[in-house]
């Protein structure tokens, strides 16, 4: 049996506590997509972590983590990461890292950034980690994959190729330093010695794992708005978030992923630049920013303030619709007991017409959100565990929330902490 843990929305929906948690009954956790571009924040026993690349179920001693093949994969950023961890007192964790997956190589990063330089004011806002050369490489067949990296002739020839091209654009578009064949190899081998004890046929060990009934657990990286295909190009990421490439990105059948429990945010917010048509500015905006999250919203991976805004009914139940939601896990509900009262966007205004179908990049540009205003609970609701036990207007917007969803709200996130769960 298979679940996928995804998000609904841009990103930063508390995917990371959701893994930890549900990695207490799972026996194998895979990252399926994404690099270490985006991170995670986990608050447990251990301490307070944010993890880039590793999943958010390397905690336990019981499970085994994996980088599935559809990961772009930083072989320093894995250890240097396993290494942080380890310091802080979690023990080693058991790692194996897909044969298939393919490298994120310095070359990528620098490529990241001489193209958001040379963009300047019309960038992407990219996190500048390599993720978008990295997915470019892949698709244009010249990438490196970790199996090729105990091939040395072949390898060497292929970085041949590899560097003829790339320092013709390194040269005239970004007049950068050329690339160096001996050195990429050198770095190459350095990547090798490191992942060699790690490296497995990741699909055939899943297809075992099901076989025994092992209970596997797909972490999505990002939201269904960064979505390639079904997001807001072209301010997405570069693989896809959704469950459904979990079977591709894992290397698992897609009719074994029977519970896919998508992370909706009660409130929204965004790191990078693209169309948030709930979006708030101001003290309003600060105030959510300050007390958002777990002590602010601003980037796990860059620091950057997030993008504020109310909840997008719109835009979350689509972001459920394409992942396939079969449950919601609503997060981040605590944060919201200050306020009087609650903005839902419950249409876009686009043209005059009001909509409940979240559009395409063009149209949402027109996008006006259309607001219902509930009343809010102003009491701080950390602690409870119990559904009833919680304020009547909270659960007032949960079920506002769960009607526009039209999926129903299993788990409400009510703090950080691993426990801090009320089940439904
Ligand atoms: P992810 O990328 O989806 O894993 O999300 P992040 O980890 O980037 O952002 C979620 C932030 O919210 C982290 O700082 C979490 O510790 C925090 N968080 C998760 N769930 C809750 C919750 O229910 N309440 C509060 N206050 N913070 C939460």
């Amino acid at each position: 049996m298979v679940t996928a843990v995804v998000g609904a929305n841009w990103g930063d929906e508390g995917k990371g506590k959701i893994t930890d948690m549900l990695g207490e009954e799972s026996d194998i956790i895979v990252r399926f997509q994404g690099g270490s571009n985006a991170g995670h924040t986990i608050v447990n026993d251990y301490g307070k972590f944010a993890l880039h690349i590793l999943p958010s179920g390397v905690f336990y001693d019981h499970t085994t983590s994996i980088i599935g093949n559809g990961v772009a994969l930083n072989i320093p950023d894995l250890f240097k990461e396993i290494q942080e961890i380890v310091e802080q007192g979690v023990p080693m964790p058991k790692i194996k890292v897909s044969d298939r997956a393919q490298i994120v190589m310095p070359y990528h990063i620098l490529f990241d950034q001489y193209e958001e330089e040379r963009l300047a004011g019309k960038s992407f806002g990219s996190t500048k980690s390599g993720i978008a050369p990295f997915y470019s490489d892949k698709y244009a067949k010249t990438g490196i994959q970790v199996s090729e990296l105990f091939d040395e002739e072949s390898l060497r020839e292929k970085v041949q190729g590899i560097c003829e091209k790339k320092n013709v654009l390194l040269e005239h578009l970004y007049h950068k330093p050329a690339l160096k064949v001996d050195e990429i190899m050198a770095t190459l081998a350095e990547y090798r010695n490191m992942v060699e004890p790690y490296v497995c046929d990741v699909s055939a060990y899943l297809y075992e794992a099901g076989k025994e009934g092992k209970r596997i657990l797909l972490e999505g990286q990002l939201g269904s708005l960064k979505d390639p295909d079904h997001g807001i190009y072209p301010m997405v990421t570069s693989s896809s978030t959704l469950a459904g490439y979990g079977a591709i990105g894992a290397g698992v059948p897609p009719y074994e992923i029977k519970r896919i429990v998508t992370v909706v945010k009660a409130y929204s917010s965004a790191v990078g630049a693209g169309e948030f048509v709930s979006e708030i500015f101001g003290e309003e905006a600060d105030e959510l920013r300050r007390r958002g999250g777990d002590g602010g919203e601003y980037g796990a991976t860059t620091g950057r303030p997030r993008r504020m805004g109310w909840f997008d009914a719109v835009a979350s139940r689509y972001g459920c619709r394409v992942q396939g939601a079969t449950e919601v896990a609503l997060t981040v509900l605590d944060v919201l007991g200050y306020l009087d009262e609650l903005p839902v966007c419950v249409g876009y205004e686009i043209d005059g017409k009001v909509t409940k179908d979240f559009p395409t990049t063009s149209q949402l540009k027109k996008a006006k959100p259309v607001y219902e205003v509930l009343p809010g609970w102003k009491t701080d609701i950390r602690g409870i565990t119990e559904y009833d036990k919680l304020p009547e207007n909270c659960r007032k917007y949960i079920e506002f929330i769960e009607k526009e969803l039209e999926v129903p709200v299993k788990m409400v996130s009510n703090g950080p902490g691993r426990h801090e769960i009320i089940h439904r």
